[in-house]
């Protein structure tokens, strides 16, 4: 690993102006994916900012009955925080279906954000990556991509967005809170994370001199029936092969409000309007569910070992929605 300096910075104005004194410096939070990137070398900064020690706010209800978090709030204290239990389900849910209880320990909310795919290939400095080397090729394409993206893929990257919390957050539209030299700014949550297109080493809006300062959730009162669900290989620390977000509203059989995305299959957390469209204002049956999914996925491609996750994906929509409607809105059953 390369060597580099780590300063603990205890103010965003201060995080943000040790950052300016050095071109090739990186924000650090709990460290969980930047500090394996470094180990690979994929990631060699020559300085750490550590931004753990920042006052935040922590978790506050807004005026509005939205909840703001603290972009250094830890993983565990978001899943477990009573506001969250009640009112969005689904981000407590999606938080503890990720990782282990210790990486959730030291994982931050802006950090979660920011993690990287783990596309074999990316990690793998023998191998050819765009989002490693631009220009260089892709090995996915052609190679093993059993994990990899099945909508909104283009010719230079086929990579999966790792995150369960950011499937959450797309679903419960939240916004993210950034700073920078040129002031404060917030970006919502489906304009952050970007497709890979021709540049898929740029995977968010953020810009290099900016900080996450907070992730605010808007008041959504029937989020509260809303929930998670991720299919992976093994029952724990694994990553979604696909993952569902949803938040339903029915009333007298009709389907009142929904909002629903998808983890697993695509370079962004994939928000999951065709099906929403179909969806909001239908019948809370079996074959709307079904409707909705086939009309989400009739733009999905595989590349081979993953074009299981186009049936997959279309039967754990189907599959989840019919659960909620059948439980009548409890998130926890
Ligand atoms: Fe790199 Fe993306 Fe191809 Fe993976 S899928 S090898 S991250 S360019």
């Amino acid at each position: 690993m390369k060597n580099f300096t780590y300063t603990r910075a205890d103010s965003v104005e201060g995080a943000i102006s040790l950052l300016s004194q050095n071109a090739n410096s990186k924000f650090l939070g709990g460290g969980t994916n930047l500090v394996d990137l470094m180990r690979e070398e994929v990631e060699q900064p020559d300085a750490l900012i550590d931004v753990t020690g920042i006052a935040s706010a922590g978790i506050t209800e807004n005026a509005d009955g939205g909840i703001s978090i603290g972009a250094a709030v830890r993983n565990t204290a978001v899943a477990n925080h009573p506001l969250v239990r009640e009112r969005y389900p689904v981000l407590s849910q999606a938080i503890l279906f990720g990782a282990s209880g210790q990486i959730r320990n030291m994982a931050t909310v802006g950090g979660n954000l920011m993690q990287r795919t783990r596309c074999y290939y990316f990690y793998d400095e023998a191998s050819r990556c765009n989002k490693r080397t631009p220009g260089a090729g892709c090995d996915a394409i052609g190679g093993f991509n059993r994990m990899h993206a099945i909508l909104g893929t283009s010719e230079s990257c086929i990579a999966a967005h790792p995150s369960d919390m950011c499937v959450a957050l797309a679903a419960l539209e939240a916004v993210v809170h950034v700073e920078g030299p040129e002031g404060a700014r917030a970006i919502p949550f489906e304009a952050f994370h970007r497709l890979p297109g021709h540049t898929p080493h740029q995977e968010t809006d953020l810009r290099p001199d900016e900080l996450i300062t907070s992730v605010q959730l808007p008041a959504m009162r029937f989020a509260k029936h809303s929930r998670y669900r991720k299919v992976r290989d093994r029952a724990s620390y694994a990553f979604a092969l696909v993952s569902v977000a949803a938040a339903l509203e029915i009333a007298d059989g009709k389907i009142q409000n929904v909002r629903l995305a998808l983890g697993g299959v695509a370079h962004k957390p994939w928000r999951a309007h065709a099906a929403e469209e179909i969806l909001q204002g239908g019948e809370a049956r079996m074959e709307t569910f079904a409707s909705a999914a086939e009309a989400e996925l009739s733009s999905a491609r595989g590349y081979g070992h993953n074009d299981f996750k186009i049936e997959l994906a279309k039967r754990t929509i189907a599959g989840v929605l019919s659960e909620m409607a059948k439980a009548g809105g409890s998130p926890w059953v």
